[in-house]
């Protein structure tokens, strides 16, 4: 069984616990790999090579650090498809949607060389007579990134591009059950210039987390994953008195109003609920079909998820692939279990199971006449599950979904410009889709929800990232 390392000092460095969890093919159920779980010590090496890295790293020109970023670019593109088959091996999704991924990391690379002209400050001449200000921005130092199982390549190329060309040392911590692709990342960034020690991987669960968390060194913690592990990473990194942001769980909705056009509509709608098996915190999880429209919107859903492919991510057109591991479709699917039993199960995914036993699949099961007091409608479930809520109008619509804890992204699907502005303006969501079904900012734009999906200030992206990344100094002058 291979067992992965750790990545310091620029080698690869083997983790001296023994303990470990698997890394497996989701389409198939076999063990590829192990991840090591770093104890308090590894994570203490490495930031003590990140420590003496960021002594030269941070003086070396902003514009000198950015053409390091230009060539690992250019390896990312040469590299695409195979970096898209590690993202398909270890964590399922579709190979057409694991090249997407790459390319949505990809940007935000292209993005992080714009960190010259981001990391300006600004200046007043004249503040007084004869005395003149200015800011200007510099790293924090030793910083950290937590990263979750769902987009391997994505999340890390757009936290480490711009961790780094902003001249901090960054420490990585990728999922611990699809670190494969993401260390193969850090090992490309090297062979493209990084000095050894700016960016660290280190493998490994809870303990490596609660080593980085309170480890008096690191300064800033930029963290995603589910909702329960974000409030406790915001927590614990503001107790140890770390600048922190955590990105967290969704439970995104999608109005459909009577004027939709429901063709574009709910072929969107059944994409973003169902690619990826569901695991996207941008995913469609919730429809809420307003007025006359709903039965017909049920019906072309139901239709649209029967014919779905379910199979192994590099089968030809598919559609729903498996869940990351045995466990987390159990859970999925108790939950449609129990939604059966006071909803409507109008397509039924769990048969799926048994006809694919060689891996951990689950099909796409909609359930109509959900209400807000089911859990499948308060949870996030993290699976190829969609629920349909009915309401009266707009209002009631954009009601139910700002009563979600939740507030990723929302949807509406209407031809009226009217509709469209007041659902901008009264929707709680970070980021809003207007007949757009999956509204993800792209690397320019900020990126982050707001209530329990974002705990925070700034956000990912280009200049959220910059000021996340830098801190402020202001000098003021006057000569005699
Ligand atoms: P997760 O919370 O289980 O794990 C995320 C990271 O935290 C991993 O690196 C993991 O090792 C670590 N971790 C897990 N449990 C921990 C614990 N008890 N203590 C300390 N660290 C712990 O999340 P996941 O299952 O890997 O990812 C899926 C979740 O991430 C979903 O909820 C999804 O919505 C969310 N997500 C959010 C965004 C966003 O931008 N809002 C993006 C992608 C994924």
């Amino acid at each position: 069984m291979r067992r992965l390392n750790n990545y310091l000092n620029g080698s690869w460095v083997e983790v001296e616990s023994e303990g470990a969890v698997p890394v497996y093919n989701p389409a198939t159920g076999e063990v590829i790999a192990e991840t090591p779980l770093s104890t308090h010590a590894d994570v203490a090496r490495a930031v003590e090579g990140a420590k003496r890295a960021f002594a030269s790293w941070s003086r070396v020109p902003v514009v000198k650090r950015a053409r390091v970023l230009f060539d690992f670019l250019a390896k990312l593109k040469a590299e695409r498809d195979n970096i898209a088959k590690m993202i398909t091996t270890e964590h399922g999704k579709s190979y057409v949607d694991a090249q997407a991924e790459v390319d949505r990391g990809i940007e935000g690379i292209e993005h992080a060389l714009s960190a010259p002209t981001l990391m300006m400050g600004e200046s007043l001449a004249e503040v007084s007579e004869g005395l003149e200000q200015t800011y200007y921005r510099y790293p924090l130092g030793v910083v950290a990134s937590i990263t979750p199982f769902n987009f391997p390549a994505m999340i890390p190329l757009w936290v480490m591009g711009w961790a780094v060309v902003t001249g901090n040392a960054l420490i990585l911590k990728p999922s611990e059950q699809t670190p494969m692709t993401t260390l193969r990342l850090i090992e490309m960034f090297h062979e493209a210039g990084l000095p050894s020690g700016v960016l660290q991987a280190v493998n490994g669960g809870k303990e490596a987390v609660d080593a980085i968390l309170t480890h008096p060194e690191i300064v800033a913690v930029n963290f995603t994953g589910s909702t329960r592990t974000a409030a406790y990473v915001y927590e614990t990194a503001a107790r140890h008195h770390k600048r922190v942001q955590a990105f967290a769980g969704a439970k995104n909705h999608a109005i459909v109003l009577e004027d939709a056009v429901l063709d574009p509509t709910v072929d969107g709608i059944l994409r973003a609920a169902f690619h990826n098996g569901g695991q996207r915190c941008m995913a469609t999880s919730v429809v809420v079909a307003v007025g006359s429209v709903a039965d017909e919107v049920v019906e072309r859903l139901a239709e649209g998820a029967r014919r779905m492919k379910i199979g192994h991510g590099f089968e030809e057109g598919v559609d729903v692939t498996p869940l990351i591991r045995k466990e987390h479709r159990d859970r999925v699917r108790a939950y449609v279990d129990e939604a059966a039993m006071s909803a409507r199960l109008v397509v039924d995914g769990r048969p799926a199971i048994e006809e694919h036993p060689e891996g951990f699949y689950l099909g796409p099961c909609l359930l109509d006449c959900v209400t807000p007091d089911m859990r499948v409608w308060q949870e996030e479930l993290f699976g190829p599950v969609l629920s349909v809520v009915r309401a009266r109008d707009l209002d009631e619509a954009i009601a139910i979904a700002n009563r979600s804890r939740y507030a990723n992204g929302a949807i509406v699907y209407t031809q009226s410009g009217k509709a469209a502005q007041v659902f901008r303006d009264r929707i709680d969501a970070g980021m809003v889709g207007v007949n757009v079904n999956v509204p993800l900012p792209v690397a320019f734009f900020p990126f982050g929800g707001h209530k329990d999906s974002f705990y925070g200030v700034t956000g990912e992206n280009g200049k959220e990232l910059v000021q996340f990344f830098t801190r402020k100094k202001v000098v003021s002058t006057r000569w005699f």
